[in-house]
């Protein structure tokens, strides 16, 4: 849709450097190889047009197979000190290289590639202070979902979130970035970390010594600056941080291992494990990979497969080719485990899942970032709980949420009993990264000539024409299309799933408008009152029968509306059905912004 946007500014090139990634249309089903070549044939079009757009106007092209956006930036963009903005809420990712990143919507990085600035209101700035070491079951996601239990999904909102403290070192510089990963997740505008020597040797082993120097040169700029104030300061001594899992449906609702089973029980959460899902661009680096595989040669050495279902999603062809190289996809393999294609799969909802029947009360447990309901395999009922790929690892082999590795045991095939060790892994490969295959297009030297395919009998791609300017007039007595109760997330506006498809299509996707959300006159979903005729029909259906009389209509919602994936359909697709505002008591940062540049109003109240 950005491409599709920038098209219609007329300019030859992109003014910044720009780079496209193909991670969400690859569906889940039985593995790698089959699932890649499936994606490849379905989204052939789609493919097509993003070759040849990247190609007409400069920028580079990450194509299918290739990886999820934000690992591929860390192994070949991220640079400390530099700034960038990504179609994509985990864009911060690249905070783990002391990158200032943030996620936008599709317009604002229009506009940035088109040459004109990009405004932020000024954030206030988070501290969390890192004492102590890491070691044991403890790993750098239990560092954020910490911080996401005490700050909440909200705490972020307007705020970057600074590490510091002396145990910055302790972690890796992977690790770093999957703290800043789910960032997202507490609404953090980004999340960074000083420059230290592990993200010069992360640099080294990518391919990148002179940056790597370049930084260390200025390091004095890429750290804090003495004496500085932050607007609120957490402390957490690594050294007693415990692992944790957050969830089920929100990402902050932190317990720690200890006290896990029990809370499993009281809240009558389902305690068979049906699937462990390892990867995403969170959790899939050589480091989490080698790790994870540590527990399941323990497990395979006594002879334990996993229980539950096991996949593993690498987070780019380098990480996919090394693990392979390394012997780890072999482990994985052997206690059960499914090696997923290098993309975003089940994590965006791309999961032909066929273990529980739509509307089964089920756990799954992932080492991904959100854990929305529904996000995973549009199963409402399922209970998805999220936690290190250490501790998803050992829970796939006892098939069980109550399992807690750190004082259970497991039974080996010999009928005796044994505890896992503590995990053990390598930030960094000793036998340096594999590439992989060939999955980059890079821009010819003049593009100009290049034609972009866009098939206008399609039903996935549709180029867009302006929307109709505002008259002038102000808008009375507009009918509200639905008040949606309760948590309203991109995800409800714009679901994912099988809808990704129509992504480049604004008619068509726009049918999934607001389809997740909950009506709170009736308390069910995409079914609202038409105010015409006085009979109930979809969202969607009711919001373009309104658009096509001439009625603007409005949104109400609750606190933090819009919160979850940037994704700008969920501003597009109420503009083009009709809408003219949406009114809430606070929205998401990124929401707010894409709902102003579709010419959405979005209006909240001065206090809750
Ligand atoms: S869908 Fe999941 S894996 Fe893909 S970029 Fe988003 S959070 Fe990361």
């Amino acid at each position: 849709m950005a491409l599709l946007q920038f098209m219609s500014a007329g300019l030859p090139e992109t003014a910044v450097p720009t780079s496209v990634h193909c991670d969400h249309l690859i569906q889940a089903q039985v593995g790698a190889e089959k699932d890649l070549a499936r994606a490849n044939d379905l989204n052939r079009e789609v493919y097509d047009f993003l070759a040849t757009a990247c190609a007409k106007y400069g920028i580079g092209f990450w194509k299918a197979g290739s990886g999820i956006i934000h690992q591929i930036i860390l192994e070949n963009y991220a640079t400390p000190g530099l700034m960038m903005i990504g179609t994509d809420s985990h864009t911060p990712n690249a905070g783990g290289l002391g990158m200032v990143a943030c996620g936008v919507g599709g317009a604002d990085a229009v506009d940035v590639m088109a040459g004109i600035p990009w405004e932020l209101k000024a954030p206030k700035v988070i501290g969390v202070n890192l004492t102590g070491k890491m070691s044991g079951w403890t790993t750098p996601k239990d560092v954020i979902l910490k911080v996401a239990g005490i700050l909440t999904v909200k705490g972020g909102t307007g705020s970057i979130i600074e590490y510091t403290g002396s145990g910055v070192d302790s972690l890796s510089c992977t690790g770093m970035a999957t703290i800043c990963n789910m960032g997202a997740e507490i609404g953090a505008t980004t999340s960074l970390f000083p420059f230290n020597d592990k993200m010069g040797e992360y640099l080294k082993a990518t391919n990148r010594p002179a940056v790597a120097e370049y930084a260390q040169a200025f390091k004095h700029n890429l750290v804090p600056d003495a004496n500085c104030e932050y607007d609120q300061v957490i402390d957490i001594n690594l050294s007693e941080l415990e692992p944790h899992i957050n969830g089920p449906f929100t990402p902050d609702l932190a317990t720690p291992i200890s006290k896990f089973a029990a809370e499993v029980k009281k809240n009558g959460w389902p305690q068979e494990l049906k699937v462990g899902l390892i990867g995403s661009c969170t959790n899939s680096s050589y480091e989490d990979m080698s790790r994870s595989a540590h527990i399941a040669r323990e497990a395979a050495e006594h002879g334990v497969k996993a229980k539950s279902g096991f996949t593993i999603t690498p987070g780019s062809e380098q990480v996919r080719a090394t693990i392979a190289r390394d012997g780890f996809t072999d482990t994985f393999e052997k206690i059960g485990g499914v090696v997923l294609a290098n993309a975003c799969g089940p994590c965006i909802g791309q999961w032909d899942r066929k273990d529980v029947k739509m509307g089964e009360k089920n756990s799954i447990i992932t080492s991904y970032n959100r854990n929305f309901t529904a996000r995973n395999d549009a199963n409402p009922a399922t209970h998805a709980f999220v936690a290190s790929p250490d501790l998803v690892t050992a829970m796939v082999l006892a098939g069980d949420l109550t399992f807690n590795p750190l004082t259970d045991s497991l039974k080996g095939a010999d009928g005796k009993e044994f505890k896992l060790s503590e995990p053990a892994g390598f930030e960094l490969p000793p036998k340096g990264y594999d590439a992989g295959a060939n999955v980059y297009q890079a821009p010819p030297a003049d593009g100009s000539k290049v034609e972009v395919k866009v098939d206008p009998k399609s039903d996935r791609l549709q180029i867009l024409t302006p929307f109709k300017p505002w008259d002038g007039k102000d808008i009375i007595d507009a009918p509200v299309l639905i008040k949606a109760q309760g948590k309203c997330t991109t995800d409800h506006i714009s679901a994912g799933g099988p809808w990704l498809k129509y992504r480049g299509h604004l008619e068509n996707i726009s049918q999934n408008c607001l389809i997740g959300a909950i009506n709170a006159d009736n308390g069910e979903a995409n079914k609202v009152l038409n105010q015409m005729t006085g009979e109930y029909g979809a969202v969607p259906t009711v919001g373009a029968a309104y658009r096509d009389a001439g009625i603007p209509w409005v949104v109400v919602g609750d606190s933090n509306y819009g919160e979850g994936s940037s994704r700008e359909h969920a501003a597009l697709e109420p503009r083009f059905l009709g809408g003219r505002a949406v009114i809430v008591k606070s929205f998401a940062r990124i929401h707010e912004t894409n709902l102003k540049k579709q010419g959405m109003l979005p209006l909240w109240f001065k206090n809750e």
